[in-house]
């Protein structure tokens, strides 16, 4: 029998094994989780009121659901069980970790009271146990760093209609906070130009179109052309971005209960001040050059804000003994590759960017290398899987958590949300335990 240990339960841990699970006869997956709930970040990252994306769990559910694939929850790897373990029970071991690390901003004051990390931040109202006790700091005045859809997604959790986002798996003290913060000025910070964004045009329409946010921005900065250093598979959505910019009405309708959406382009953060340790205000520096970020004019512009969240990208945790590379901030891997029998997919390999399906893509390409390898290899050595690690867990007390455990805590979670309700999902993982004692 082929051993393989998948690190990670995201949707790059669950495409791999799907994958492998189909074409390599006698195979046996086992995906091991550090929380006792699967799927990643499509629970724990994607925004709570995109309810067609959170439904790709049915799909991962059904991936784990397959006889010869193991879900392994709450067993930490590199902490219960280290990666030396992994390679004496398994004859592949693929990462598939993700990168949650949110990336640091690099000024004076982003210590301060106030300043959150997208990653900590979108964990936080996804009710991740890592973070569902943040209580962040919101002020009236709220600066988003960063011109991609986690910034959308974030000016959405803090500006959608409460009855709606209620509906959702919210956490709800998260919902309570928001509600209660009165947050009047929403500032979208971006290095670049408006034709140089990250954001999808489907979410910038969708943002652009939420009837209780006024945006606002200076039209002069929007090019009438799409500039030749823009790279050709990002044309065609820096034509629409624009086009949806400059077709923005003026505000109107402005009522007491709007929330004023600045959206500042070619802008860097400088500093983040602060009084008593919490944060007043942040300036900002305007850059020369377009794309030329790193040379700024003497134009500064100081914002009086309360809360700074930075949405600029992450970066992979460190497994102790598994290869690094610190440049990238992912596994050192070459293709995918890392050392023999072991690699990376998803964004551990990548880095943080791309969209769910471009990890089945990652994947698929990934499971053909591996079933090469596998074709063209002499008979493995015998090799125990998950029942030798198995007693590993057991000498340690560490309690993992199966499929079927899962599935308990799933369907508590449906049954114990209010009616009108998709789930209310547990934050704490002793919570979770106790249930499946
Ligand atoms: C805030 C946010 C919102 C997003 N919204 C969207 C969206 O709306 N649509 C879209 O298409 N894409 C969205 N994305 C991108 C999408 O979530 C990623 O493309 C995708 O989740 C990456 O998959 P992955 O499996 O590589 O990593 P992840 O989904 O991060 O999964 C990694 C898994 O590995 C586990 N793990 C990590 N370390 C260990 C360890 N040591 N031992 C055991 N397990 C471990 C983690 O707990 C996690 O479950 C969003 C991303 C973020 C950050």
């Amino acid at each position: 029998m082929t051993h393989i240990a998948i690190i990670g339960s995201g949707p790059s841990g669950c495409y791999i094994a799907d994958m492998l699970a189909k074409r390599v006869p006698g195979a046996s997956l086992d995906i091991y989780e550090r929380l006792p709930t699967p799927f990643g970040l499509v629970r724990a990252g994607v925004a709570p009121d995109h309810h067609q994306t959170k439904n790709i769990t049915r799909q991962l559910d059904r991936i784990l659901s397959r006889d010869n694939i193991s879900f392994i929850g709450n067993v930490n790897i590199g902490v219960d069980i280290s990666y030396q373990e992994l390679k004496d029970h398994y004859h592949y071991i693929i990462f598939a970790t993700g990168a949650s690390i949110d990336k640091t901003l690099n000024v004076a004051g982003e210590h301060h009271r106030g300043v959150y990390g997208s990653g900590e931040f979108s964990r936080w109202y996804n009710s991740h146990p890592d973070n569902a006790d943040l209580a962040p700091l919101l002020s009236e005045n709220v600066a988003i760093i960063g011109n991609g859809n986690v910034a959308l997604d974030i000016l959405r959790i803090l500006s959608k209609d409460r009855n709606e986002l209620r509906k959702s798996d919210i956490n709800p003290i998260a919902l309570d906070t928001i509600s209660n913060a009165d947050i009047k000025n929403i500032y979208i910070i971006g290095r670049r130009g408006p034709e140089d964004t990250s954001f999808t045009p489907m979410e910038l329409k969708e943002a652009l179109s939420q009837e209780n946010l006024a945006f606002h921005i200076d039209k002069a900065v929007i090019p009438a052309v799409i500039p030749e250093y823009i790279p050709t598979e990002k044309i065609v959505a820096a034509e629409k971005n624009i086009q949806l910019l400059q077709s923005m009405p003026s505000p109107i309708h402005v009522n007491n209960s709007t929330i004023h959406v600045h959206l500042l382009f070619n802008s860097s953060l400088r500093e983040i001040s602060s009084y008593n340790n919490n944060v007043t205000s942040i300036e900002l520096a305007i850059n020369s050059q377009p794309r030329n970020v790193s040379e700024t004019t003497n134009t500064r512009l100081s914002l009086d804000v309360g809360t700074v969240i930075s949405a600029i990208g992450y970066t992979t945790d460190l497994i102790e003994s598994v290869p690094y590379d610190e440049t990238k901030g992912t596994i050192a891997h070459q293709d995918s590759y890392v050392e023999i029998g072991v690699y990376a997919v998803g964004w551990c390999k990548r880095g943080a960017n791309g969209v769910i399906p471009s990890n089945r893509a990652d994947a698929s390409a990934l499971g053909k290398t591996i079933i090469a390898a596998w074709e063209n290899t002499v008979p493995l050595l015998h090799k125990e899987g998950f029942s030798g690690i198995s007693t590993l867990l057991e000498k340690r007390n560490v309690t993992y958590v199966s499929y079927d455990d899962w599935q308990r805590i799933d369907k508590a979670e449906v049954k114990r949300a209010e009616m009108g309700k998709l789930r209310e999902k547990y934050t704490s993982v002793s919570k979770m335990l106790e249930l499946l004692d």
